[in-house]
């Protein structure tokens, strides 16, 4: 049995809206993914915590600091922090992680 603690970072929120297009805008849909991953991990019986769970303005120092507070700095947490891609940028990006968002 590990004694993983899960931390969940919803990308951008409150005056910092990430990417829009679509009528989709990046902090709306990283807040609601990262609440359905807390949901599911929770069934799990994992520890998790989450960053905002509302539409609220976090600095990067912010963030990090909830980060640190949930459970420490140790290597038994991991951090996940959601963002959607506009795609346009140049270079490469890696997504590590697929999810079936149910209405
Ligand atoms: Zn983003």
């Amino acid at each position: 049995m590990n004694n993983y603690k899960i931390v969940i970072d919803p990308g951008h929120g409150g005056s910092d809206p990430g990417a829009e297009g679509n009528n989709i805008i990046e902090k709306d849909l990283t807040l609601k993914i990262s609440k359905y991953m807390k949901e599911k991990l929770e069934k799990l019986g994992i520890p998790v915590s989450i960053t905002r769970t509302n539409d609220e303005t976090l600095s990067p120092s912010e963030r990090v600091k909830r980060i640190k507070e949930f459970y420490g700095n140790g290597k038994n947490v991991i951090v996940i922090s959601n963002h959607i891609n506009a795609g346009g940028g140049d270079g490469q990006s890696v997504t590590n992680i697929s999810i079936t968002i149910k209405a």
